[in-house]
């Protein structure tokens, strides 16, 4: 049986006249020898409502309770889904990520999928019945219940993809596509037609909306992945190995990332182990660091930088404060209305004019860099929040990403 794995967004899920509309486009690929996999995201704004409801309740409520409510909002949608399939005269079935078999590590809030057994999807599918499937949910060895964080109905969908063996994984939502900038910003974004993961990956990564850990999966099992929306039939953009290049030798896309704030520590010994001592405690609390920059030291003391998202700000600071005697840093700052912009291309790989075009057009729109990273096909500067727009306007000018 040819398998294919469709998954609706929030947006697309938004109200039961949506539900309705999702349910006839699914229809539309169920055939005899077609099985449909379909993963839905909790309706509208769902899951941030219900973390509001959660703090009405308690300030800093447990992640496990958090996980069991915020697995109910996928569960309104998909068994509203199956409904609204069996009504239209398609057998259909809402699963739970248990029922489904997506089992995960422990982690609360931000679990990984650990193994997926998909033997009750593949049964169904047998019986001529359409899937539905919980997204974001998992649960652990012991049955707790674990979410994959937030966005992560990609995820479960991609995963369940290449467990399936599904010829492609659909991803359903309210833009046409992956674009070369965020359209809402630049108004002559282009959509890509198609697009390398790891290109996908560096762009998730740095602000555009997909759950990063979805793309790499994808890669990891070579699963085709298409980006659409579900209000159109327009063809959206394919995310697979080896997209033919448009125009050799470019820059893909822009993406931007408001959530980043950066620590300094100042008066740092200059010596072996002192990073090790740094960061482990942050590891150890899973703070993710992003981009780290260290100063050439002078009179043996240097100055280290590093960002993190705005949640975890917080909680950097007040680690990085417990350790600082001990280690004999002189002060910590931080700077919190940070943002990263990012350009992305495998076509950049080893072509330093790139960064050169990038910091120009930046200071010709009066953008201050405060910091910059690059991997193999990515150039990423840190800038002040206020400057986002300006920059990823005159990144994408600057490269020209509007010509085909
Ligand atoms: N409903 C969850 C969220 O809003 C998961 C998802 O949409 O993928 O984050
Ligand atoms: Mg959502």
């Amino acid at each position: 049986m040819n398998i294919i794995v469709q998954k609706y967004g929030g947006s697309s899920l938004a109200d039961p006249e949506k539900i309705k509309l999702v349910s006839e486009r699914i229809t539309l690929l169920s055939s005899s020898n077609t099985g449909v996999v379909v993963v839905c995201s909790a309706m509208g704004d769902t899951t941030d409502d219900l973390l509001a409801l959660s703090h009405e309740i308690s300030s800093n409520p447990s992640k496990r309770e958090m996980d069991v409510l915020l697995a109910t909002g996928e569960m309104v949608s998909c068994s509203l889904v199956a409904m609204a399939l069996s009504e239209r005269g398609y057998p259909a079935v809402s699963l739970t990520g248990m029922q489904a078999g997506i089992q995960t590590e422990t982690a609360h809030g931000s679990a990984r999928i650990s193994e997926l057994n998909p033997h009750r999807i593949i049964e169904e599918l047998e019986n001529g019945r359409i899937a539905v499937v919980c997204g974001f949910q998992g649960f652990t060895e012991d049955h707790e219940l674990t979410t994959l964080g937030r966005g992560g109905s990609d995820t479960t969908a991609v995963a369940l993809a290449a467990a399936l063996g599904a010829t492609r994984c659909e991803i359903y939502t309210d833009v046409e596509g992956i674009y070369t900038a965020d359209p809402r910003i630049v108004s002559d974004a282009r959509k890509l037609i198609e697009i390398e993961y790891e290109e996908m990956l560096e762009l998730a990564v740095s602000g555009a909306k997909m759950h990063p850990r979805s793309i790499e999966l994808g890669a990891l099992f070579d699963v085709p992945i298409l980006v659409a929306s579900s209000f159109s039939n327009e063809k959206g953009t394919l995310i697979h190995k080896e997209a033919n290049m448009e125009i050799q030798n470019r820059v893909r896309g822009v993406a931007a990332d408001k959530n980043v704030s950066k620590i300094t520590v100042r008066g740092v010994p200059d010596k072996p182990g002192i990073a090790a001592a740094l960061f482990s405690p942050l590891a150890e609390a899973n703070v993710s660091v992003d981009t780290i920059v260290q100063n050439a030291s002078a009179d043996d003391l240097t100055d280290m930088s590093f960002t993190v998202s705005r949640s975890e700000h917080e909680s950097a600071i007040a680690l990085v404060e417990s350790i600082i005697s001990d280690l004999g840093f002189k002060s910590v700052s931080s700077e919190n209305n940070l943002a990263k912009v990012s350009v992305v291309g495998t076509g950049m790989q080893n072509s330093p004019g790139y960064a050169a075009l990038m910091f120009k057009a930046l200071s010709e729109a009066k953008v201050n860099i405060h910091m910059i990273t690059t991997s193999e096909i990515r150039i990423t500067c840190i800038i002040d929040e206020e400057a986002v727009n300006r920059a990823v306007q005159s990144l994408h000018k600057a490269f020209e990403l509007e010509k085909e």
